[in-house]
């Protein structure tokens, strides 16, 4: 069984800028002193559970804030996170520091999966040091040791959010990166066929422009290259598909100035030579547009892995991006979506019964139930070896289950034909979770997994609902400690 956890999602591995980090940390507080650091202990017991309530005042007056926080688990949970986060910076050693910084590296993955706004959280960690020094000041007066520990209390809060924010600025740009190739893979649904078929049409046009100019006809009704068939595709799909790029900038310059050079050539009298001399300009550079165009597409073309090869299903590597839109979509709606995880009954048999060849049949013909019998808004991901995931919108719990009792009823009761002609029978057991309005992603699919885990438990070929008592998932800690 899988677990829920998302593999371009997880936690940053690259951990450049950690090590300078740690040693800034454990610096500042060498040089805080006994004193000092006994002065800030004592604030962690009152002074923490003080700071927890101001902040979540404050930031539920925010409507953005409002909105990711109003969920009653993160309610619940976030007041004594967040009172947890102040005492453990309150609390800090050198000793510790390296834990610490790893815990803020979850809390910033966490603000990015679920999309906190980094000024946010840089307000919210503001106003804390503010009143913190408040009550430093309070306790200890405008003395030497006051000013320690404010000094190290201020660095311990700046790394502490630094590192969160290195965690949380690597894993939006993973995503971002996702979420620009699914829009890619979305709009050109293969890409070698785009590729040659842009090339063609720029070809078209050169061509085109050739016979124009040797057969000397009439020549003001000639279209410029922005207004051709494929000057339209890259304004329109080429551009927003590759994203923009100083590549994408330069072809429209080219672009432009092509037209430019044959706006004057026709529309001017120039001698034969004076001609070939601009036709040459123009040659030259609608060959810059195809090389640099054969670069935006060579750098996507790994976008094809957008399905997966066997089964022809959406790779697992978009459900992240899928999930966060269907969170947005809920919450702007007020809708609802359900995901369901699959995992197929004693796989391992059947491979050893039927060869790995039926095996793979036998996936297929899974995968096949699965995009005929769903809608053609809902998603269908092959989410590891034979799990699959569908994802089906606009569904309350209701529904959601009849769909999942139909495929799995479909499935057990459609034989899978060898190529031999042989069949055997397969069966899957399914979870089902619904999405309750929980800002985070990971929540939705740690519940299907564990509905389907009960579904094994409970004798497999069946469908689970997700109920609410389910053990905590990586993500969810997380979550508490956010
Ligand atoms: P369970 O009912 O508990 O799920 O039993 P299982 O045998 O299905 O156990 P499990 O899910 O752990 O094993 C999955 C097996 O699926 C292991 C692997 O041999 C097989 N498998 C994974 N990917 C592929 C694939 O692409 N093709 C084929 N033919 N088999 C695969
Ligand atoms: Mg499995
Ligand atoms: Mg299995």
């Amino acid at each position: 069984m899988s677990s829920p956890t998302l593999p371009s999602e997880t936690a940053d591995t690259a951990d450049t800028g950690n090590a300078a980090l740690v040693a800034a940390w454990q610096h500042s507080l060498t040089g805080c002193g006994p004193a000092a650091m006994q002065l800030l202990a004592s604030l962690a017991d009152a002074g923490a559970a003080d700071m927890a309530l101001h902040f979540y005042r404050l930031m539920m007056d925010d409507k953005r804030a409002s909105r990711l926080l109003s969920h009653e688990q993160v309610r619940t949970r976030l007041q004594p996170a967040m009172q947890r986060w102040v005492s453990d910076l309150l609390l800090a050693t050198p000793e510790k520091v390296e834990a610490l910084i790893a815990a803020q590296r979850v809390v910033g993955d966490v603000h990015a999966r679920v999309g906190i706004p980094v000024d946010l959280v840089t307000r919210g960690t503001r106003v804390l040091k503010q009143r913190l020094f408040q009550l430093i000041l309070a306790q200890a007066g405008h003395g030497e040791v006051a000013h320690a520990a404010c000094t190290s209390l201020s660095a311990s809060f700046d790394i502490a959010l630094e590192a969160m924010t290195l965690a949380y600025s690597n894993a939006r740009e993973r995503s971002t990166r996702t979420d620009a190739a699914y829009r890619l893979f979305s709009l050109m649904q293969n890409v070698g066929t785009e590729r040659e078929r842009q090339r063609a049409l720029l070809l078209d046009w050169e061509n085109t422009l050739l016979y124009t100019l040797a057969s000397q006809g009439d020549d003001t009704t000639f279209q410029p290259l922005a207004g051709s068939e494929f000057g339209l595709w890259f304004l329109h799909k080429g551009i927003p598909s590759f994203g923009e790029s100083p590549e994408t900038e330069q072809i429209c310059s080219l672009v432009r100035e092509v037209d430019q050079i044959l706006q004057q050539a026709l529309h001017t009298p120039l001698d034969p030579q004076q001609r070939s001399a601009r036709l040459q300009e123009v040659r030259i550079r609608v060959h810059q547009i195809r090389t640099l165009l054969g670069m935006l597409f060579e750098r996507i073309g790994e976008l094809e892995a957008g399905r997966d090869v066997l089964t022809n299903l959406l790779n697992r590597r978009f459900l992240p991006t899928v999930l966060r839109r269907e969170i947005e979509l809920a919450a702007k709606t007020g809708g609802s979506f359900a995901v369901l995880l699959l995992d197929l009954d004693h796989f391992k048999a059947i491979n050893d019964a039927h060869g790995h060849e039926g095996g793979d049949q036998a996936l297929q013909h899974v995968a096949a139930i699965l995009s005929q019998f769903t809608r053609g808004s809902d998603y269908v991901f092959r989410y590891g070896g034979e799990e699959f995931v569908v994802v089906l919108v606009s569904v309350e719990e209701r529904q959601a289950l009849v769909i999942a009792d139909g495929l799995c009823r479909r499935i057990a009761d459609t034989p899978v034909v060898l190529a031999d002609g042989s069949s055997l029978t397969i069966s899957a057991s399914i979870g089902v979770a619904l999405h309750d309005g929980h800002p985070d992603y990971q929540l939705v699919m740690a519940k299907a997994d564990a509905a389907m885990y009960e579904a094994k438990k409970r004798g497999r070929d069946q469908v689970v609902l997700a109920s609410g008592d389910l053990p905590a998932t990586p993500g969810q800690q997380a979550l508490q400690r956010s």
